[in-house]
């Protein structure tokens, strides 16, 4: 009988990272990476900084070559979606007929945009941001003087409105929440950095809600509830995204806010685990499951569970970290920053670090924004003091002089 292939569906970032994974620890046997877009894995985060600064192209974004998959043997299924998991037969379905048995199955499904619903949503010029296709179409249209509205103060939106300054662009924000990133950021940070946005020319409005876009076929003007309106040659929105749960669900898996797992991402089946942004695991270290939609996470638990799938029992339970660039500055996020109430600020150089304590002094996430230089150090300690559930001194808090001296 010949050999099944490990499966894995979706050929992003988790995806090809995995397959990478599994014959570097020791898998001879078939891979087959399936995919629904037409590029082989490309990272996603140049796609809304250097390509939008027009310093790589798209096409320089693809993890591996092409030749890569084949070399090693990795079949790469591009432009094929799967449609269904028949969990009795060990078998993925295509939308196009074909099916494939598997020995172990990875869902890698990523996340989907969340739709811009406002009329006008469909015109040209109006564009979100995740492929390849998106990041040229915006970049074509960052010229100096052009207007651009960014609808949603999260992270691609403010990426996007720095790059677009950068570019010479006229840029407005608008986020219908009070805070900008205000799921991933205390509001202490995020007031930080939107006063960077300010101070270079960015039109920031919270509470602003976008009632409908405006143009003959293409944008020329945004409408705000409040009766406002703004003109504009280029709309980008990032309003969220959720996961792809809908393969997982449908197979009778359990999923909450994703594919739920435990701390070695394996599902419910024992033949099935997860990894990436679709993926909600176990966290000891956090006493509860999480989900997460950033790089780090997706290229970790990638080799966690490829070792997983092939028999070790590696547990993930890593502290999150993400970073995001906007103009010269780099922000890092390290652990958990909504569990933690009390928000500590530290200058270090010309940046500044923030430490997010609970009431009882436990240490929940360490942030810098600055310079990668005066950051990135004191950010790598931290995030080994979150691991380690280090107690802040509250005590020592109101003393500016100390920074490590605070982890009791
Ligand atoms: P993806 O890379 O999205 O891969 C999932 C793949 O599965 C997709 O190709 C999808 O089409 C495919 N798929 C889904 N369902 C099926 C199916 N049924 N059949 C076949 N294929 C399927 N993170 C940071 O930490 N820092 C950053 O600065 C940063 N910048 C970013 C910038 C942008 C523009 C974007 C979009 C994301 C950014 N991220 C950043 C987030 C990071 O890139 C994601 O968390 C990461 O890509 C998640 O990897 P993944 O493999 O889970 O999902």
């Amino acid at each position: 009988m010949t050999q099944r292939p490990i499966v894995i569906v979706g050929a992003g970032h988790s995806g090809a990272k995995a397959s990478a994974a599994l014959r570097k620890h020791g898998w001879t046997g078939p891979i087959a990476l399936i995919g629904d877009e037409t590029h082989v894995p490309y990272d996603r985060p140049p796609l809304s900084k250097a390509v939008l600064l027009g310093t790589k192209t798209s096409d320089q974004c693809a993890f591996f070559p092409a030749a890569w998959y084949l070399d090693k043997g990795i079949d790469l299924l591009l432009e094929k979606r799967v449609a269904c998991i028949d969990r009795v037969e060990d078998r993925v379905a295509f939308e196009d007929g074909d099916d494939l048995r598997y020995h172990r199955l990875l869902l890698a499904t990523g996340s989907s945009l969340n739709a811009l619903s406002v009329p006008g949503a469909d015109l040209e010029g109006v564009w979100p941001l995740r492929t390849p296709r998106h990041a040229d179409a915006i970049a074509a249209s960052l010229r100096p003087g052009a207007r651009l509205v960014v609808i949603g103060a999260g992270v691609i939106g403010l990426e996007v409105a720095a790059a677009a300054v950068e570019r010479g662009c006229v840029v407005h924000v608008l986020e219908v929440a009070p805070t900008a990133m205000g799921r991933s950021l205390p509001e202490t940070i995020s007031t930080d950095l939107i006063e960077e946005h300010r101070r270079r020319g960015v039109d920031v409005r919270f509470s602003a809600r976008v009632a409908a876009l405006e143009g003959d076929k293409k944008v020329s003007r945004a409408h705000l509830e409040t009766g406002e309106s703004l003109d504009c040659d280029l709309v980008v929105y990032g309003v969220g995204v959720k996961p792809r749960t809908e393969l997982a669900k449908a197979a009778g898996l359990r999923v909450d806010a994703g594919i739920l797992a435990d701390g070695l991402l394996q599902t419910e089946d024992a033949k099935i685990f997860a990894c990436g942004d679709v993926c909600q695991y176990e966290s000891r270290l956090f006493e509860r499951h999480l989900r997460l939609e950033n790089w780090r996470n997706a290229e970790d638990q990638a080799d966690a569970a490829a070792r997983n799938m092939l028999g070790q029992q590696t547990t993930f339970d890593a502290v999150p970290w993400f970073w995001s660039n906007q103009y010269d500055l780099t922000l890092q996020v390290a652990g958990m920053p909504a569990l933690g109430g009390l928000t500590i600020v530290r200058k270090v150089g010309s940046s500044r670090l923030y430490l997010s304590a609970g009431r009882d002094g436990r240490l929940w996430a360490a942030s810098g924004l600055g310079s990668v230089r005066d950051i990135a150090a004191p950010i790598r300690q931290l995030k080994e003091a979150i691991a380690a559930r280090r107690l802040v001194n509250i005590a020592a808090m109101s003393d500016q002089n100390t920074l490590f001296e605070l982890l009791a």
